[in-house]
């Protein structure tokens, strides 16, 4: 299969009408949104759902997010909508936030890949929207990389896990977010299953008390699988070594200096993911900025970028850990399944 690429910039309109048309026509189609890019097709449309899996190399247990151009599609999709989701859809959609509920009988079960839940959000990013909205249903997608890889945020990332797979990849340049939305069950007490842009404080501040899962800076226990099934994978790896180093940024850039020195002597090719307040410690060493410590956001915007421009040429990748507070709990969250949970504390 070829697969097409498309600008949004130059050719929205005519990029999300072929767009459209191959949801329609049961096809994959990747197109861009504030978070990372998604690798959509008719949600409700078992088959065509069935060839993300197969596209992605996705484990079956692993369900999908329905995304909708408006808020009132979530009542085909869930089986009634509780007054907490109109507060949340009300402040934060459209927008990085995913709610999951209860089930409406529309929803396949190769969506839900068998829960009696359905997870939903409203993207902010105009060309997903008008692509939504062209096919006239919900689309249910993932992110679009292979399995087990980091997430794409740029259409060249997409292109390189996914060409010959899909026919069409809609280019909407980078991603804002550079993290997946914010999951939020709303089955029980609200609970964040997995943290992104819209923080545990911005949904507090509109909710009242908001619980998190416990496997988001730890591994997952058995009997948290059900409740949260993609965080249980191999996640975000690139297939460079990944190391994580915590502490204040003076403790940490000397750590790293050493163990890429460690690394360099073993004959290992090492690159480290740098900061704004450590990029002078690293001089005379391979390094890539990612951003801001005390701006987690940049990091967010750039990790899942930077971890597949430096797999490119590293055979190891150290990067410094940050506080886990506000923004900072979603990179660390997936800097840490990106690197296996292997952290050392300067
Ligand atoms: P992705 O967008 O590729 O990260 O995949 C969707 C994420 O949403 C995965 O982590 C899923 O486990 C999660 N998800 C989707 N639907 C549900 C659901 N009904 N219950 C719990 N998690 C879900
Ligand atoms: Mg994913």
């Amino acid at each position: 299969m070829q697969t097409m690429l498309i600008s949004a910039s130059a050719q929205a309109e005519a990029g999300t009408s072929m767009g459209a048309d191959l949801i329609r026509s049961g096809e994959l189609v990747a197109f861009p949104t504030e978070t990372v890019y998604g690798l959509g097709a008719n949600g409700f449309d078992g088959d065509a759902v069935a060839r993300i899996f197969e596209a992605k190399g996705r484990p079956q247990d692993n369900p999908l997010i329905m995304h909708v151009s408006k808020k009132s599609d979530v009542k085909l999709l869930w089986a009634h909508v509780p007054k907490v989701a109109v507060t949340l859809m009300d402040t934060f959609w459209p927008g990085p936030l995913t709610l999951i509920f209860n089930r409406s009988e529309r929803v396949p079960d190769e969506v839900t890949a068998g829960l009696d839940t359905v997870a939903v959000r409203m993207p902010q990013d105009r060309t997903a929207r008008l692509l939504i909205q062209k096919a006239g249903v919900p689309i249910a997608a993932p992110s679009a990389n292979l399995s087990g890889r980091p997430s794409p945020t740029r259409a060249e990332d997409v292109l390189a896990d996914m060409d010959g797979r899909i026919p069409l990849i809609i280019d909407g340049g980078p991603c804002r977010y550079g993290v997946e939305s914010t999951v939020l069950s709303l089955v029980g007490k609200p609970t964040i299953l997995r943290p992104g842009a819209v923080t545990r404080e911005m949904l507090a501040a509109v909710i009242g008390e908001v619980q998190l899962a416990s496997s988001i800076l730890s591994p997952m226990r058995d009997n948290e699988v059900a409740a949260s099934p993609g965080m249980k994978y191999k996640h975000y790896s690139p297939n460079a070594e990944v190391y994580v180093v915590t502490g204040s940024a003076q403790a940490a850039a000397k750590r790293i200096a050493m163990m890429y020195r460690e690394f360099e002597a073993q004959g290992k090719t090492c690159m480290i993911a740098a900061t704004e307040q450590t990029k002078n410690f690293y001089r005379g060493k391979s390094c890539e900025v990612l951003g801001d410590r005390s701006r987690p956001e940049t990091l967010c915007a750039n990790l899942f970028s930077a971890l597949r421009d430096m797999d490119k040429y590293a055979d190891v990748i150290i990067a410094e850990g940050i506080d886990a507070e506000d923004e900072g709990l979603a990179y660390m969250n997936r800097l840490l399944r990106a690197a296996g949970f292997k952290v050392e504390r300067a």
